[in-house]
């Protein structure tokens, strides 16, 4: 099956599950246990019966929107976005995150999220921290986009923490003899996690020591010295940074869009709420000075 016929499956995929696509229908998840991979990284495994009906796409990038009901708000169970919407008032909704599939095991029934931890403000990453096995939240998805193509000469994957999970991910995916350049920016030296990679692809760490992210990221992949071929490149991380990486491997190193999985994740200064109501209108910007 070609890259592009496999996205097209994976997007009916999306649409035919159990999840937000088929409406409004969730699915409750439960903490089964947590594990600190670095000072900034929080695993956290959840299970529950609901999760029968989850049903995982084929791409590495997979994510869902895990979804944090609004303290001292009663929701109909099962929860359902579609009837919340038309029967609570929208300060009442719950509110959602996306978060990359780390790992999906069908047998047991896990589905593993890491969390960034980026300090006490926010939603999902204070959660993580302080998240007890027990604990329930909601989830919808899975969507996704990206899986290595074999067919490409080498890959480029670049991306700071949040990333980190779809990266690791796509390397486990890669044929053995692929190649390729890593570069994951981090905020701690400790927070460099042990990947499982193929021989010919190099990791390099960066640390953000400026004052905005992704500055590390971007000097990297510009001094890069691009090997001969097509490459296909996964790119993602603070919006600022992948706006400029986008231009640089868009417009001076030529990489075509379908060899490009590129977006930002999140946005500095801006929480999700904020960053997804002008991510359209940012992305159409960066369309239009491409003059794509
Ligand atoms: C498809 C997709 C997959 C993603 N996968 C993952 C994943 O696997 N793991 C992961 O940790 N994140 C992932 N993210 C990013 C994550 O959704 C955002 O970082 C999200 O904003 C975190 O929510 P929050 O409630 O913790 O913080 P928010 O309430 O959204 O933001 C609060 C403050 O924290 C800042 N902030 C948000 N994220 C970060 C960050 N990573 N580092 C530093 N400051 C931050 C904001 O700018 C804001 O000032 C993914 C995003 C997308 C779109």
């Amino acid at each position: 099956m070609s890259m592009t016929s496999r996205m097209a499956e994976g997007i009916r995929n999306r649409v035919g599950g159990r999840g937000e696509g088929r409406g409004g229908a969730t699915l409750a998840i439960t903490v089964a246990r947590k594990e600190q991979l670095s000072p900034t990284m929080v695993r956290v495994v959840f299970t529950g019966d609901d999760l029968a009906d989850f049903t995982m796409n084929e791409f590495s990038d997979a994510y869902v929107k895990l979804i944090y009901p609004r303290p001292g708000v009663s929701y109909p169970e099962p929860l359902d976005m579609k009837v919340i919407r038309a029967s609570l008032p929208q300060e009442d909704w719950p509110q959602n995150r996306t978060y990359t599939v780390r790992r999906w095991d069908d047998q047991a029934r896990e589905l593993t999220v890491d969390f960034v931890v980026h300090g006490d403000e926010g939603l999902a990453g204070p959660w993580a921290r302080d998240a007890q096995p027990g604990d329930q939240i909601w989830l919808a998805g899975p969507g996704g986009g990206y899986r290595p193509d074999p067919a490409a000469d080498w890959h480029l994957l670049a991306g700071d923490e949040s990333a980190l999970p779809a990266i690791a991910a796509a390397l486990e995916v890669m044929p053995e003899d692929a190649v390729g350049q890593v570069f994951v920016e981090i905020h701690d030296p400790a927070s460099e996690l042990k990947l499982t990679a193929p021989a010919g692809v190099t990791v390099t760490w960066l640390l953000d020591t400026a004052e905005t992210p992704g500055t590390a990221l971007v000097e990297a992949v510009t001094a890069l010295t691009f090997p001969e071929g097509r490459v296909y490149a996964f790119v993602h991380g603070e919006a600022a940074a992948v706006r400029d990486l986008r231009r640089l491997l868009k417009r001076e190193r030529g990489v075509k869009q379908s060899d490009l999985s590129i977006s930002g994740y999140w946005r500095q200064g801006a929480n999700d709420e904020e960053w997804r109501a002008v991510k359209r209108d940012w992305n159409q910007k960066i369309e239009e000075s491409e003059g794509s």
